[in-house]
């Protein structure tokens, strides 16, 4: 797995990283929460972590990016560095996925100065997979790092959030977004649609910018949504089963665009035009605002958050994405 360890994109988490290195590398923090908005680049700071305390060259302040270890990190194959993410075809961490990291962060580190374990989607951790944490995290092993990684809003049950540093993030201003794109050569529009798009989360900005296809990807998805409020039954059953082949970054980027999109509507709706992002969709959000109630446009949004919450509970993409698209079809 190839890893971007442009840490260059770690515009904007300057206090994250003084906070990390204030542990300095003889006694770092054995047990990290990074908390903060999806896509700003929580996970990129904790690569970023493992690569500081593990660095050859011991009085940087920050990765050198040269060294054995840094090129190892940056090509995925560290043996210290472990990523656990949800299994495909899975919307959950179980237990024995964390169980197998347990037995492996016990083991001292192969060739580094300590293992880290980086859980990518902390608030997709099973309940029963968090209690199987627990003991680790009490008396944590020696020469281990465990960072759990969680968007805002996330689920960590709270014997596990309070045995564990927290360390917040933030999104960036648009104006320093817009700065960052332009300094990796955005275009004036392209900067200034990106960032209005990703609502400061830079990570997300990058990525569009870097994988135009995943622009592309967005816009399907967002047309999908938006031609939604209305359609008979059939149409809606179609919808999700588009929906679900979609080849966004999981099921709760998806979600998270259709929010963005009746957002949109809800706030145009209150004469805030200034304040819709998915401006080049303006045609179709004045005829919905038409003829969608406030109230019936809040309902909308409610059922895309609940969808969000299930798709933490392990609840079937398709069964979940067609009772959505059917109820947000009625909401016209
Ligand atoms: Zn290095």
């Amino acid at each position: 797995m190839q890893i971007d360890l442009d840490f260059s994109s770690l515009e904007g988490h300057e206090q994250a990283l003084e906070a990390l290195r204030k542990g300095g590398r003889k006694e770092p923090f054995p047990s990290l929460v990074f908390e903060g908005p999806a896509h700003v680049g929580k996970r990129l700071v904790g690569i970023w972590y493992a690569a500081f305390l593990n660095c050859l060259d011991s009085e940087a302040q920050a990765p050198c990016g040269v060294c054995r270890s840094c090129k190892k990190i940056k090509s995925g194959i560290h043996p210290d560095l472990h990523l656990t993410r949800v299994p495909e075809k899975k919307t959950v961490v179980g237990v024995s996925e964390v169980r197998e990291a347990i037995y492996e962060v016990h083991h001292a580190p192969f060739e580094g100065n300590f293992r880290v374990w980086v859980i990518e989607e902390g608030e997709r951790l099973s309940d029963e997979a968090q209690n199987a944490l627990l003991k680790t995290l009490e008396e944590p092993p020696e020469r281990a790092i465990i960072l759990l990684v969680t968007n805002l809003g996330g689920t960590l049950i709270p014997t596990v959030s309070s045995r564990c540093r927290l360390v917040r993030f933030h999104v960036l201003q648009s104006d320093r977004v817009e700065k960052a794109l332009l300094a990796r050569g955005a275009s004036d529009s392209q900067a200034k649609r990106l960032s209005a798009l990703c609502s400061g989360a830079f990570g997300s900005a990058l990525s569009l910018f870097s994988e135009p296809k995943s622009l592309e990807e967005r816009d399907a998805v967002l047309e999908l949504f938006s031609s939604l409020p209305g359609k008979d039954l059939w149409g809606a059953v179609e919808t999700a089963q588009r929906l679900e082949k979609t080849k966004l970054n999981g099921l709760g980027s998806v979600l998270d665009l259709g929010i963005s999109f009746f957002r949109d509507l809800l706030v145009l709706s209150a004469g805030s035009v200034d304040l819709v992002v998915h401006r080049e969709r303006m045609d179709r959000l004045q005829e919905l605002a038409s003829v969608m109630s406030a109230a019936k446009i809040r309902f909308a949004i409610q059922e895309l958050q609940e969808a969000d919450h299930f798709v933490q509970r392990n609840v079937s993409p398709r069964l979940l994405l067609q009772r959505l698209c059917i109820n947000l079809s009625k909401a016209c």
